[in-house]
């Protein structure tokens, strides 16, 4: 019986790979990777080893998540490394709980190598600090949930010094918007977006909840990064917070179901 080893690969800058998933990539005998990994990261896998796309094209899913499953527990009957590779790290966003589940109940060794999840490339690249201690308390990784696999944001999480991470937020920026706004995040609330962190191709957007709607659609993979840290002017923005009254500074957040 071999391994199983969830793999991330960080947000695409293959420099930010972790040693260990280098030296693993090199040592894999079967890969499943995601389509967000980068070619540059695919290149570092062992010649020999035999790699398969998992990933989503154009929206459609090459293999269902149980598909997946099932295809980590067998590999690990013929491989002794086998690397189930995903864009971030993979216990963001990642399925990895499903593909943990079903490995502890086929009694399948696993490993779990952390990888920069993408909020934190994001967060890198446009010199940003998510919890600067002027204007935030806490981070919130989260995303709208678009189907019945997962609950909705919760918006009691998010109070006036939360970070929000948005993962996932989609091309419809007027509608996002609209969402965070009826949650109860004020108009002016700074919010930045980042197409390709630490990719080749990586774009930031600096705009606020009331500009959003208007901004021109940045490229997937994005994400936004929602509250006051979320600017170039922390300080500034922070005073003006400060001297508003506790009042507004606490006002409850509408409940949206
Ligand atoms: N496990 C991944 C997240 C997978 S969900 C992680 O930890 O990062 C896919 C979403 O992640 C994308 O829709 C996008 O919102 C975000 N994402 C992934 N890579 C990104 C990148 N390089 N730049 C910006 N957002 C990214």
């Amino acid at each position: 019986m071999g391994k199983v080893y969830l793999v991330g690969a960080g947000p695409g800058d293959p420099e930010l790979l972790t040693v260990k998933a280098a030296r693993l990539l090199a040592r894999a005998g079967i890969v499943f990777h995601d389509s967000l990994v980068s070619r540059e990261i695919l290149q570092l896998i062992a010649r020999d080893a035999e790699v398969i796309d998992v990933g989503k094209r154009c929206g459609r899913k090459l293999l269902t998540q149980d598909e997946i499953n099932s295809l980590l527990v067998s590999a690990a009957a013929n491989h002794e490394v086998v690397i189930r590779l995903k864009g971030g790290d993979p216990l963001i966003f990642g399925r990895a709980g499903e593909e943990i589940e079903a490995l502890r109940n086929a009694a399948v060794d696993f490993e779990v190598v952390p990888g920069i999840t993408a909020a934190l490339g994001a967060a890198a690249v446009a010199g940003i600090s998510l919890t600067d201690r002027r204007a935030a308390s806490q981070v919130v990784i989260s995303t709208f949930s678009r189907s019945t696999e997962g609950p909705a944001l919760d918006w009691g999480a998010i109070t006036s010094t939360t970070t929000l991470a948005l993962y996932m937020p989609g091309p419809d920026y007027a509608e996002v918007a609209h969402r965070l706004r009826e949650g109860g995040l004020p108009d002016d609330l700074p919010c930045v977006i980042v197409s390709n962190a630490t990719g080749a191709e990586e774009q930031i957007r600096w705009t606020s909840l009331a500009r959003l709607a208007d901004e021109e659609k940045l490229p997937a993979p994005a994400l936004m990064i929602v509250g006051r840290v979320a600017s170039q002017k922390v300080q500034e923005i922070s005073k003006a917070f400060w001297h508003s009254t506790p009042n507004d500074r606490h006002a409850p957040r509408a409940a949206v179901s």
